[in-house]
């Protein structure tokens, strides 16, 4: 077997959950979008159904299928992109809430599924997605009359706790939402941890549940091992991988592994990231190439069946850090070609 492997603990995003969703007086949903940032949307689904998550995020209408379908009919599944044209049919079939970001969103919404149910997006200050206030007061009266499931808007800067965007942010919602009945959702997972002013009636933490910051307390989800295709040893002088970037200066064992930058492991990366064998750091040398990496594993006292890339040493964000991005990107990155095993079913 040569593909690398990917364990999930599912046991652990449950307890992420369950965690964020104390910190909470109100209801706590999920973000799933993004094939539940590369974990695998459905298990991921339905291990937090299971755990108790009754609301659910997508980014785009398409992401609703695979949700819905290990989900039934119960639990609310809405659509951040709203309403986009094309969409009908798979929202009222698959029975998505789309959370409507502009007047011609709301104007197609009316038209096409007119006793659909959806969701109302304002724009507190991101300048991302939602209405504004002027757009937002000219449709308001339209909207009300069909009783919003959910009226939404996202902090921009709230993995920075001390930001005065975060406050400013809370008190335009606050302005933009005054006087109605709608439930309403501000916080992700960094809103979440703000405290519970920023939390109104339902939470919607994305990250921290996938074991990634801003979430400090998070209990790790994802264990990534790359298997040892071949170990070779290379003579002082030689050079190891594209372009001889790396010259060993002693007599050195090289191993060679089964993953790449193809499988979210950033060139950038380039001889500075380091694989585990258990608790021992073993440095890679030379390029990263598309699908292999070469290790120096000299030091080590035998030979590995396998290197880690994700383990309780190098967390997601520790990985980010080495690459100068965010856990984000490093858990929607790892993409298509890892063997996916899932541990912890649930109850
Ligand atoms: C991605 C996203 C979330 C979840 O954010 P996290 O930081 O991962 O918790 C919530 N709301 C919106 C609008 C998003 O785009």
């Amino acid at each position: 077997m040569s593909a690398p492997l990917l364990t999930l603990d599912l046991d652990a995003l449950a307890d992420n959950w369950r965690r964020l969703a104390q910190l909470s007086g109100s209801e706590t949903g999920a973000t799933v979008k993004a094939d539940g940032y590369g974990l695998g949307a459905s298990r991921v689904a339905r291990r937090l159904a299971e755990a108790g998550a009754r609301s659910f995020f997508v980014a785009l209408a398409e992401e609703g299928l695979a949700i819905r379908k290990v989900l039934g009919n119960g639990p609310r599944i809405f659509v951040f992109s709203g309403h986009m044209a094309g969409d009908a049919a798979m929202l009222r079939e698959l029975g998505l809430i789309p959370l409507i970001n502009s007047a011609e969103q709301m104007a197609r919404h009316a038209e096409t599924l007119p006793d659909h149910p959806f969701g109302i997006q304002l724009d507190s200050g991101m300048n991302r997605l939602g209405m504004e206030a002027p757009e937002w007061a000219a449709v308001r009266q339209i909207a009300l009359q069909t009783a919003p499931q959910l009226v939404m808007s996202h902090l921009a800067c709230a993995d920075e706790p001390a930001h005065e965007m975060n406050a400013r942010q809370r008190d335009r919602f606050i302005e933009m939402t005054a006087g109605l009945d709608a439930p309403r959702s501000l916080a992700a997972t960094g809103g979440m941890l703000l405290g519970r002013d920023y939390h109104f009636e339902l939470s919607r933490p994305g990250v921290g549940l996938y074991g990634g910051l801003p979430f400090e307390g998070a209990k790790p989800v994802v264990h990534a091992a790359l298997p040892v295709i071949q170990i070779r040893d290379v003579e002082p002088g030689e050079t190891v991988g594209y372009g001889n970037t790396w010259t060993a200066a002693r007599p050195s064992r090289i191993a060679t592994v089964a993953a790449g930058y193809a499988d979210g492991i950033h060139r950038a990366l380039s001889h500075k990231l380091q694989l585990w064998a258990g608790d021992t750091p073993c440095p890679t040398v030379g390029r990263i190439s598309m699908d292999l990496i070469g290790v120096d594993v000299t030091d080590l006292p035998d030979e590995p069946e396998a290197l880690d890339l994700l383990n309780a040493h190098q967390t997601v964000d520790k990985l980010a850090d080495a690459a100068g991005t965010i856990g984000y990107e490093i858990l929607t990155s790892l993409g298509a070609r890892y063997k996916r095993r899932y541990l912890g079913g649930g109850a």
